[in-house]
């Protein structure tokens, strides 16, 4: 069966736009009461983006602190605050901010038309009913979570994303002017995300013509980016990187990730190591499956100066090592995507732990 995937309803790029917010969300202000929430990294507190959002009425702005990433228990609170400021639904959520913002806001807009706790959801398709209008404003470039079906969750016993047509974004508004003042090691590990993606994506069992067309042109944006010619960085770097973002998010869509992000989620469930620096340090180890991915990434650290965290799972007890390899073992579809149908008689819990102690 071919996969029938929903897209992304409108979508806006270029320098600038965010000035069109709220002329966007405009038409959706039916009634006086209507209000929107904003869920906005806390990094735009006492910044001059937070005096630029249009807000209007009884509109609900909240600051998000992406310090741990998103978890299931955030999302319930989040939405209880909105539950809690009107007796109505709102008539959007808008994510503003890096792949943490914009998941919250994804999971928020969910929890709002579907009873029961966040989760209850972390799975494939357990979502009914559709969320309220939802809308991504990204400030970092990489996770694709502005077009991603999935809305990524630390739970009580995983971390799982909220994966249904529901979450797909309605609206996606990409500027490139929101990336200045990103921290240079945040920049490019959440570019490296992209990367890895590509990397995954190309490299794959389950690649066809439109993950490929996708992949390619994402990597290349990525080479432009993070390997430019003559060591000159382009001046639009930024729009590239969004638009590689985009394109490399579209690329798993239709394929999947692969052992890097197997094991980047052991150690983001374990250890609460975020998913970019997670993903470097996981794929610094992984030249026996990406051997010219992992090549390339070692250029682009050397030309960035980046030194990867070091010794990461050191004085892990054999117990705890155990149970972040199942983890990542536990995540079937990526290793299938990575090493074929019979996968399982390719790697093994041992071989697992053997590349987690060389982390
Ligand atoms: P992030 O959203 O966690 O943000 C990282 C840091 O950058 C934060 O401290 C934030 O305050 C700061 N930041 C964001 N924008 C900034 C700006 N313009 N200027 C200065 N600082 C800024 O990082 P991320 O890498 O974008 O997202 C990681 C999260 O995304 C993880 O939780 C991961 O699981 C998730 N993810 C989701 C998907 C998906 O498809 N839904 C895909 C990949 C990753
Ligand atoms: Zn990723």
């Amino acid at each position: 069966m071919h996969r029938n995937f929903k897209m992304i309803s409108r979508i806006v790029f270029g320098r600038g736009s965010f000035s069109q917010l709220g002329e966007i969300l405009r038409p959706f202000r039916k009634d006086p009461a209507d209000f929107f929430v904003y869920i906005i990294d806390h990094v735009f507190c006492a910044h001059p983006l937070w005096d630029r959002l249009p807000l209007d009425g009884r509109d609900l702005p909240l600051a998000v602190d992406t310090t741990d990433e998103p978890s299931t228990w955030q999302v319930d609170d989040l939405t209880a605050a909105v539950r809690g400021h009107a007796d109505r639904l709102p008539a959007g959520v808008i994510g503003i901010g890096g792949g943490s913002a914009m998941d919250l806001a994804k999971a928020v807009s969910l929890l709002l038309t579907n009873t029961g706790t966040a989760a209850d959801y972390q799975g494939w398709d357990l979502i009914r009913n559709p969320a309220v209008y939802h809308m991504a404003v990204p400030t970092l470039a990489g996770t694709g979570a502005e077009v991603s079906r999935t809305a990524v969750l630390i739970g009580p016993e995983k971390k799982l994303g909220i994966n249904s047509d529901h979450t797909v974004f309605d609206q996606v508004l990409l500027d490139p002017e929101l990336l200045a003042g990103v921290p240079l090691d945040q920049r490019f590990y959440t570019g490296m995300d992209c990367y890895i993606h590509c990397v995954e994506s190309l490299n794959g069992t389950f690649l066809n013509a439109f993950s490929k067309g996708y992949g390619e042109k994402a990597m290349a944006l990525c080479r432009d980016v993070f390997l430019p010619k003559k060591n000159h960085p382009p001046e639009d770097a930024g729009d590239l990187l969004m638009m590689a973002s985009y394109f490399g998010g579209m690329s798993i869509a239709y394929s999947q990730v692969g052992v890097c992000h197997a094991l980047s989620y052991g150690l983001s469930f374990i250890l609460k190591i975020h998913h970019g620096p997670g993903n470097c340090i996981a794929f610094n180890q992984l030249e026996a499956y990406y051997p010219e991915g992992v090549r390339e990434f070692h250029e682009m650290l050397d030309l960035h100066g980046i030194s990867l965290p070091v010794r990461v799972t050191r004085g892990m007890s054999d117990k705890e090592m155990e149970r972040m390899a199942r983890v990542a073992l536990g995540l079937a579809p990526l290793w299938e995507n990575a090493l074929g149908p019979d996968w399982e008689q390719k790697i093994t819990l041992d071989d697992i732990i053997t590349l987690y102690q060389r982390m």
